[in-house]
């Protein structure tokens, strides 16, 4: 099966049959490889010098070899994460360093998580930009300053359990767990909880991170108390049902807001049973929808 040139003459000439055309991952598709493995018979049987070839490796068992190079079956994260190493850790320098995030254990995980894993591949490049980025259900992964803000408000060591209402993208529990931190965390929409979970414990490997789809206004009775409690959306009031889960000396941070869309974010500290407020500033989050939120 040979193609003719200018000149008529066939165009036997290996290299150009092998730049023919070649899959992004560097293996020649089929057909260049029967196109090969024919030029290669060929060249056999015209010269006797050659003939060893044949014996030694068939078109057929070429083919078979190829074949069982096919496609790579796993998602290559490393290659793509190393894509944005220089926009994530100068997001880290800008954003968050630069507007007083200290915090080595936030600064750190935030430089190794592939933020732009998280949103839609047309948002890849814009993943690491100073602002909040949409996600699947009309939903919001936050801005990387917001994330590291709470993070660092959270005041946790390593190995205390974690308590996240609102999974979303999974970025937020991403960032947490490589904090060192044991993380629960709730979604209510079914549709990011299947994708999520799906990201974060099969391609991105974070298999210990537990994750829940139902109401976590009403936290996760059956684990408590948690040490720290994070709550990625604003509600009108602190759920009743949270506060009774914080372990004592517990934190929780939690937007808070009488209007949908502005809130502030209130840290809550639990000591002997009983809770104190502090607000660190207005801030927007969407909404905590449950029965002990919107
Ligand atoms: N931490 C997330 C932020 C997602 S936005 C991230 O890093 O991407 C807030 C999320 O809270 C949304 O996915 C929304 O569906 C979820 N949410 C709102 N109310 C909730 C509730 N009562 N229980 C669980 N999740 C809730």
């Amino acid at each position: 099966m040979h193609t003719k040139n200018k000149t008529g003459q066939p165009k036997t000439s290996a290299k150009k049959i092998e730049g023919l055309c070649y899959e992004p991952w560097g293996l020649p598709t089929e057909r260049v490889v029967r196109l090969q493995a024919q030029f290669a018979q060929k060249e056999a049987e015209q010269s006797p010098a050659r003939e060893i070839i044949r014996h030694i490796i068939t078109p057929a068992e070429l083919l078979h070899t190829y074949k069982k190079r096919a496609a790579p079956r796993t998602v290559h994260t490393k290659p793509q994460t190393d894509i944005y190493k220089y926009s994530r850790s100068r997001m880290v320098r800008e954003q968050l360093e630069a507007r007083g995030i200290t915090d080595q254990n936030v600064l750190h995980a935030m430089s190794v998580v592939p933020r732009h894993l998280f949103v839609s591949e047309a948002l890849h490049s814009t993943a690491y930009d100073d602002r909040p980025l949409p996600i699947a259900c009309g939903q919001t992964i936050s801005q990387p300053y917001t994330v590291a803000l709470m993070c660092q408000l959270l005041m946790a060591e390593k190995g205390m359990n974690v308590l996240e209402i609102g999974t979303g993208s999974g970025y937020q529990a991403a960032v947490l767990r490589e904090m060192g931190l044991k993380v629960f965390s709730v979604e209510r929409i079914a549709q990011l909880y299947t994708k999520t979970k799906t990201l974060l414990t099969k391609t991105l490997g974070y298999a210990d991170i537990l994750l829940f789809l139902s109401d976590g206004t009403l936290g996760l009775e059956q684990f408590a108390p948690f040490d720290r409690i994070i709550v990625a959306a604003g509600g009108p009031s602190v759920p009743e049902a949270l506060k009774s889960q914080m372990a004592d000396k517990g934190i929780m941070l939690i937007p808070v807001g009488r209007e949908k869309m502005t809130q502030n974010l209130i840290r809550v500290f639990k000591n002997n049973g009983s809770c104190k407020e502090e607000n660190h500033g207005a801030t927007t989050f969407v909404d905590l929808v449950g029965s002990q939120g919107w």
